[in-house]
């Protein structure tokens, strides 16, 4: 691939790891969906630098803590390279729903987190998500945007938003394919 890299960010709860209405609290709690970690190191291996963006509300809600976070982050980023893969940067928001901060999905404050530590354009990124927070701050920002049907996925589609533009896939091994295959082409 030519440079700069392209960038692909991806949520994380239903989209890399089955989500859990109680919250992933510990590395325990934390199982992968099939196929999403092979994904992710096939992103490397085809050149791609992949970063996480992930609201952890649990944390403002006081369910776990930043240490125990990392150990979970840890895990993930383990297994990835395991594959011989990489996860490049993982941001996410610790803070409650109402503090109102600007770093929560649907806000962009991660997406612009991201954008500076790497120094990108998002116009040129593709993010990777279940929930309509995630395709929303995508299309805030310009980055394409492409939704799965693990975890919230369905229910996004079946909910009343607007999804132009939006590409679908089965999940983040399908997104993964469609990147390589249709998305940079
Ligand atoms: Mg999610
Ligand atoms: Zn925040």
């Amino acid at each position: 691939m030519s440079d700069p890299k392209k960038l692909i960010i991806l949520d994380r709860d239903g989209v890399i790891n089955h989500d859990s209405p109680e919250y992933i609290k510990t590395p325990d709690e934390c199982h992968f969906i099939d196929g999403s970690i092979e994904a992710i190191a096939t992103l490397h291996k085809a050149g791609f630098l992949v970063a996480i963006a992930t609201n952890q509300a649990g944390i403002g809600r006081g369910l776990y803590t930043k240490d125990t976070l990392a150990k979970i982050h840890k895990k993930m980023v383990e297994a990835v390279e395991r594959e011989d893969g990489r996860i490049d940067a993982i941001f996410y928001c610790p803070h409650h729903p109402d503090d109102d901060c600007d770093c929560r999905k649907p806000k962009p404050g991660l997406l612009h987190q991201i954008e500076k530590h790497f120094n990108i354009n998002l116009n040129d990124a593709f993010l990777v998500g279940d929930s309509w927070r995630d395709i929303r701050a995508a299309i805030t920002v310009g980055t394409k945007a492409i939704l799965v049907k693990t975890g919230n996925g369905e229910m996004t589609l079946e909910a009343d938003h607007d999804l132009t533009g939006v590409v679908v896939c089965d999940n983040l091994a399908g997104a993964v394919d469609w990147i390589i295959t249709k998305g940079i082409a």
